[in-house]
């Protein structure tokens, strides 16, 4: 993963790159200048798989928290351990890996969390919208991934997503099945792997 990793000052960037689960979190965090426990635990893992250092994931976290309140000593008493725990730096010292696709999906958040997978959690007008300011801007399109969600099929509906978004907002989806790319058939299996194909395309 050498030289495709990321680091603190590329993830605004890189927003764009990260699958609809982990750019749910991002938005969220901008918005509320915080996170609940299971979507720290999502989002900071994949971060850290992306290639942000123990460092930088502090930054980042005390950045954003302290932007809603939350004092430097408070973070620092209260949220630093967890980060430092996903690195092994704490607590038993095992590093943890950051969750597949199937974790995600699995681990169902409860009504007032935000963690798991949007296209098995979100309703579809919801997720319409998500996927509209995740970039999809044909409406057909998102209507094939919303109805995919909706048949179950939540990584192959993560997979179109990704082919609409590497085709470019002027493609419809419809048109695009006509003509395959490499990736059309494409399903993700891990959050950080849909990441680097995602920036495939800016190499
Ligand atoms: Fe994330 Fe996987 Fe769901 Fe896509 S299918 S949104 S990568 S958990």
């Amino acid at each position: 993963r050498e030289g495709t990793g990321i680091h603190l000052q590329d993830l605004p960037q890189a927003m764009l790159d990260m699958p609809l689960c982990m750019f749910r979190l991002m938005k969220r965090l901008e918005q509320n200048h915080h996170l609940k426990h299971g979507a720290r635990l999502q989002l900071g893992l994949f971060l850290k798989g992306c290639g942000l250092t123990m460092d930088e994931s502090l930054h980042f976290w005390k950045t954003e928290f302290s932007k809603g309140g939350i004092s430097s000593d408070k973070f620092d008493k209260e949220y630093a351990y967890a980060i430092r725990h996903h690195y092994g730096k704490e607590g038993k010292r095992a590093s943890y890996t950051p969750f597949s696709c199937m974790k995600i999906i699995q681990n169902r958040p409860s009504a007032h969390e935000e963690h798991g997978c949007p296209f098995r959690e979100l309703n579809s007008a919801s997720l319409d919208v998500m996927l509209q300011s995740y970039g999809i801007q044909d409406a057909e399109s998102r209507n094939s991934i919303v109805q995919k969600a909706r048949e179950g099929h939540f990584q192959v509906a993560c997979g179109m997503t990704l082919q609409m978004k590497k085709a470019g907002r002027r493609t419809k989806l419809s048109e695009e099945t006509t003509t395959p790319m490499d990736n059309a058939h494409y399903i993700p299996s891990h959050p950080n792997e849909y990441f680097f194909k995602s920036r495939e395309k800016n190499e």
